[in-house]
């Protein structure tokens, strides 16, 4: 994160950029869609024209990042939490379908130098495949980024709402490609992790051979600032493991999940778990890792409780974090360090 900021200021410095901090500037409510709001930059709304640099990514809740997903980071923080609905209807996809109706005349420049599978976060697995997408048509841009990444835009609901709302085709053929093909370099990159059968666990969790333990699979509900705790509570367990089988656990995220009734111990990760279940009459124990963002200690006295001993800070220390993932990259040539620092 360091690194990014050192770029951006270094980018200031010799072109004179002047820099806008999304967070520091105002937000204006927009009408969405009937009784439905949200806040958007008033920055976006003002602009006459947007350069859009999403990377070429998979998301694990709506197949694709792009575009018009990456246009939710122009949303304050209770409307980014507010995208990720409960509502069946009005979910994540249909949230962000509207985004691109606030969009003033945009070129969308889609960075697939790095792409990503099993996005959107670092815990995904990047890969160097050296492409660039770009138009001035930010639906059309999407559609060829999905196509790309081996996803069909006709499966993707909030793209197929977008093009429907902008009377743009979903046929790819109609839109004119120029530079590579995309049957030349197309590569299928998935999306999500796998789960097992049922969705309580994550296969290679399922194939270590835990048992007793559910982490039911997330839904759109689910928020960044819940998701990364999450994965986080994903990779403790796994790492703790030692074949000792949990005393019928499970783990509850988003906005949406019940208990069990059969669990003996039901751990309700964020304060919105916290609240759609806090008259459960179920006889398994309940506990509450409460908060927005969760409670990195009560995160850590939860698994305390089923017998795993992790330091708080685990859960806040980005560099102990970093330094994980990083491993991956050693040695590997093309993620060689000098290609991300700006001379
Ligand atoms: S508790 Fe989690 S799911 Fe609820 S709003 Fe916060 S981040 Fe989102």
């Amino acid at each position: 994160m360091n690194n990014i900021k050192v770029a951006i200021h270094k980018f200031k410095k010799r072109y004179g950029v002047k820099l806008a901090d999304v967070w520091e500037r105002p937000f204006e409510k927009v009408q969405i869609a009937d009784g439905l709001t949200l806040k958007l930059s008033t920055d976006l709304l003002a602009s006459d024209f947007l350069v859009n640099v999403p990377v070429l990514k998979t998301h694990a809740q709506v197949k694709v990042s792009l575009g018009i997903k990456n246009l939710k980071g122009f949303l304050n923080v209770g409307s980014r939490k507010k995208c990720h609905s409960a509502d069946h209807k009005k979910d994540l996809e249909y949230m962000i379908s509207h985004l691109a109706n606030f969009l003033p005349p945009s070129a969308t420049i889609i960075d697939g130098v790095y792409t990503l599978e099993r996005g959107p976060s670092f815990d995904g697995k990047p890969r160097r495949s050296d492409l660039v997408i770009a138009s001035s048509n930010l639906i059309a841009a999407d559609m060829v980024g999905a196509s790309v990444l081996g996803h069909d835009p006709v499966d993707i609901p909030y793209l197929v709402k977008a093009a429907a709302d902008h009377e743009i085709s979903m046929d790819i053929d109609e839109i004119d490609i120029v530079g590579e093909k995309i049957e030349d370099v197309k590569a299928f990159h998935k999306y999500t992790f796998s789960y097992n059968k049922e969705n309580t666990l994550p296969l290679s969790m399922e194939k270590m051979g835990i048992k007793g333990l559910a982490f039911h699979k997330f839904d759109s509900s689910l928020c960044t600032y819940c998701s990364a705790l999450i994965g986080k509570l994903l990779t403790i367990i796994a790492m703790s493991y030692k074949g000792k089988p949990f005393d019928d656990v499970e783990f509850l995220t988003g906005k949406r999940m019940r208990p069990c009734m059969d669990a003996k111990k039901s751990i309700l990760v964020g304060q919105c778990m916290c609240a759609l279940n806090k008259n459960h009459e179920g006889s398994g124990e309940i506990v509450k890792i409460k908060g927005c963002p969760p409670d990195p200690g009560q995160a850590a006295s939860a698994l305390k409780g089923i017998g795993i001993d992790i330091d708080p800070s685990f859960f806040t220390n980005f560099e102990m974090e970093g330094a994980f993932f990083m491993k991956r990259f050693e040695n590997k040539p093309e993620f060689d360090e000098s290609y991300y620092t700006i001379t």
